[in-house]
């Protein structure tokens, strides 16, 4: 499926201007020039796909995103590679969990063809606005809304929206290896929820465990259930045990990374043993004391992958290895930074060029 996207005329940031906004960015602040924007409706189907002007967004304060919540979206990063074109990571694999996500909300499918194509269609035109940086990307945030103006609850949305946006982002990774809450009181997901698409809500709910997370110094949340490990606010987990690379399963309260299948095909080309298995917070806390669990680490588009060190709960922490970032851990980073950087070979085909 060819999409044409009609072009509206957009008067672009001068090339000064455009380098001081990039250089003081704070994530997310900032935006590129241009937006997609194609519509659905239950008559047309997806159509009027436009790339034009990065601008508010005029909806009814009916549309049905407002009171009922069908949103979802997708996260990726779009990076200069050493050769010079633009590459992002498998947006296929981010396609079909928007497609899936979608399904989940009642939601209409966005063709895979659509979604990859107004990505194309937006770094085309945003080019400049790829930072040049080693570890600096262009992060592209599509989603998309219920706009039908209706409160009538009886049905899903008859019309939606769907928007690609890009901000320009610093390198994440500083190092730093984090240090966790193990969330006891509240949950993110339970199962026959909406755990596993990447939808607004989702994140809303967890925003009062994340604010009491860091009021007690620490970065990120993770969620658990019935005493099992889940995964955190926006990344997968994993667990290290020596040359044995363990991730909970998926099911329907975890969000699928693609961060996390790469990993798990990674470890296993490097000649990692990997499993897919439920962790308990017990046998974290005691495989840690004991020193049997080397490692822990997250994954995903945002923070690539970073090192847990310390854990805090209510009955008190305990530390990961040394605290700091271990072998493993290090050793998958540079694999997949060099894979998507264009400086290792890609043997699964995952880097896209874009532009
Ligand atoms: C987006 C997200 C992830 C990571 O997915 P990637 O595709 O690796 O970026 C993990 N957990 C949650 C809850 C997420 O929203």
């Amino acid at each position: 499926m060819t999409v044409a996207f009609e072009v509206e005329p957009v008067e672009r940031t001068p090339a000064r201007e455009r380098a001081r906004l990039m250089a003081g960015a704070p994530f997310g602040e900032v935006f590129t020039d241009h937006m997609v924007t194609v519509r659905w409706s239950a008559a047309r189907g997806w159509h009027d796909a436009r790339l034009r002007a990065h601008a508010p967004l005029v909806l009814s304060p009916a549309a049905q995103v407002f009171h009922y919540g069908q949103e979802i979206f997708e996260g990726m990063k779009a990076y200069r590679t050493a050769g010079g074109p633009v590459v992002t990571f498998r947006p296929y694999a981010n396609a079909e969990r928007f497609a899936a996500s979608a399904t989940r909300m009642a939601m209409p499918e966005l063709p895979a063809e659509l979604f990859v194509g107004a990505l194309e269609t937006l770094v085309a035109a945003d080019r400049e606005w790829v930072p040049e940086q080693e570890g600096h990307s262009l992060y592209l945030r599509p989603f998309m809304i219920a706009t039908q103006p209706t409160l009538g609850f009886y049905r899903p949305a008859q019309e939606y929206l769907f928007v690609v946006i890009a901000a320009p982002a610093g390198a994440y990774f500083a190092g730093r290896p984090m240090t966790v809450w193990l969330e006891t009181e509240y949950t993110r997901a339970a199962p026959g929820g909406t755990g596993a698409a990447k939808c607004g809500g989702n994140y809303a709910g967890t925003l009062v465990a994340q604010r009491r997370a860091a009021d007690r110094g620490c970065d990120q949340v993770v969620w658990l259930r019935d005493g099992h490990v889940d995964e955190m606010g926006t990344s997968n987990l994993f667990f290290v045990y020596g040359d044995e690379v363990v991730t909970p399963p998926l099911g329907d309260t975890i969000l699928a990374g693609v961060t996390r299948d790469s990993v798990l095909t990674l470890a296993a080309d490097l000649g990692y043993r990997v499993a897919q298995r439920p962790v308990t917070v017990t046998a974290w806390r005691a495989d840690a004391e004991q020193g049997r669990l080397t490692e822990v680490f997250s994954s995903g588009t945002s923070s690539m992958i970073t090192p847990v060190g310390h854990v805090r709960a209510a009955d008190g922490g305990f530390t990961v290895g040394d605290g700091a970032a271990g072998t493993v851990t290090t050793r998958l980073r540079a694999e997949l930074l060099g894979i998507q950087t264009g400086v290792r070979p890609d043997p699964h085909g995952w880097v896209h060029k874009i532009a």
